[in-house]
């Protein structure tokens, strides 16, 4: 059998990797509006910033990472999540020195070692954004409302839900005092509790609310207990829950949201397709306000999130809302085998690419087949070099969409001719 790609990993075909490229390009654009700019990360890092940075207790990093050892003995990670990347970016290279705020995004595949399903890859595509410097709640709400955007231009808007939650901070009477009125609960149902759960209840209980395991749904028992947030962290809160309708963003209060890492502090966010079954998320974040400072660095506020790209246009799909595969805007035949004809359809060819997207070149093919190929794939206009006008130095442009639509046309003015038939 001829060689097949890995379980979990997968080809991008066109229209795909056309759909793939064109959010791509869209998300730039709006995360530029918004001021971020683009970061570029390594594939690979020391497995030890994951675990340090992620945190030990994750999935993420427990039971996901591919990890690998180089020939001098590192032990090296192929990248999970951009979170980790990016802010050991930012320290080594003093961007925190800049002054100010610092805000940046990045592209590229993340790699998890997951059970492959719908809407669940080994490799996958993530979009994600990085705020730097800004405490205000202005820094999560501009987050979200690039992240709402971007979705909503895609052809999302009105499909998607914003769910919202506030993970309070490390002041003592804030998370930590609801870390341990839950842990208490937690050991009193410890039986109860899923296996995963049941091994981590210690180390991460939070983890515990949002289980999809086999032990009780927590998030739906009136006994589970609630953070109940100090004072700060519930003025923060309510700022971002004033300012986010600003930007059209009606969200969705949700205290099971703990999301699945272990340095969210205060607001963290999803958004969700209900179009793409049991993996709906398509996005997420939040606020990590304590993470540089744990890195190694100065006491940086941060706030930021990832997309799934695969994901979003999967819900594009199921919305029914994906752009149209590029198709040429003009097709280039011959009436009939000639040297001649061929080097001048080249020569308009060269000419017409420098502004359209051309096909043509199926020389050697009836002009009733070259036709055809330029209806099939969708051309606008089609050019047909013939001899007896070619002689007079002149050629066909025709409208393929408009069929009886078509005019002679010198081959000095062939650029002019096109354009006018391309643009109403
Ligand atoms: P996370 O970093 O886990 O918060 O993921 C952010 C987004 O990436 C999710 O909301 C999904 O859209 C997407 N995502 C996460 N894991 C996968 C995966 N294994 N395959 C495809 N998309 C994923």
């Amino acid at each position: 059998m001829a060689a097949q790609s890995v379980k979990g990993f997968k080809d991008i075909l066109p229209p795909e990797s056309e759909r793939t490229a064109a959010f791509e390009a869209l998300s730039r654009r709006v995360l530029e509006a918004f001021g971020f700019r683009e970061l570029r990360l390594p594939t690979v890092e020391s497995q030890e910033l994951f675990v340090k940075a992620t945190g030990e207790t994750t999935d993420i990093v427990e039971k996901e990472m591919f990890v690998l050892t180089d020939a001098g003995g590192r032990h090296l990670a192929l990248r999970p999540e951009g979170t980790p990347g990016a802010v050991r970016a930012f320290l080594q290279h003093n961007l925190n020195l800049q002054g100010g705020r610092t805000k940046l995004y990045y592209v590229g595949s993340m790699f998890r070692a997951e059970r492959p399903q719908a809407g669940r890859f080994r490799e996958f595509e993530q979009i994600g954004a990085e705020a730097f410097g800004n405490a205000h709640p202005s820094a999560d709400v501009e987050s979200i409302l690039a992240l709402t955007r971007i979705l909503d231009e895609a052809g999302l808007k009105g499909r998607t839900t914003v769910h919202l939650n506030n993970l309070g901070c490390e002041r003592p009477e804030c998370r930590p005092a609801f870390r341990s009125r839950l842990l208490d609960f937690l050991r009193s149902t410890v039986s109860d509790l899923c296996d995963n759960c049941k091994r981590r209840v210690d180390r991460n209980p939070l983890r515990a609310l949002d289980c999809k395991g086999d032990g009780p749904r927590l998030k739906e028992d009136p006994k589970t207990p609630r953070l109940e947030p100090c004072a700060e962290c519930r003025a923060h809160f309510d700022t971002v829950l004033t300012l986010l309708p600003a930007g059209g963003v009606a969200p969705q209060l949700d205290s099971s949201l703990v999301r699945g890492l272990d340095y969210y502090t205060r607001t963290v966010f999803e958004i969700r397709s209900s179009a793409i079954g049991s993996q709906d998320a398509l996005a997420g974040g939040g606020r990590y306000d304590g993470l540089i400072k744990s890195m190694g660095g100065p006491d940086v506020p941060a706030t930021g999130w990832a997309l799934g790209v695969e994901r979003v246009l999967m819900a594009l799909a199921a919305a029914g809302a994906q752009p149209r595969p590029p198709h040429p805007d003009v097709y280039v035949a011959v009436q009939a085998e000639s040297p001649e004809l061929e080097k001048a359809a080249f020569t308009a060819m060269q000419l017409l690419r420098g502004s359209w997207r051309v096909e043509g070149a199926l020389f050697g093919h009836s002009l009733k087949s070259q036709m055809r190929e330029a209806d099939r794939l969708g051309a606008s206009v089609a050019v047909i070099f013939g001899q007896s006008e070619f002689s007079e130095g002149k050629c066909t442009v025709k409208d393929l969409r408009e069929k009886d639509l078509q005019s002679q046309t010198t081959i000095a003015e062939l650029e002019r001719a096109v354009r006018n038939r391309l643009t109403p």
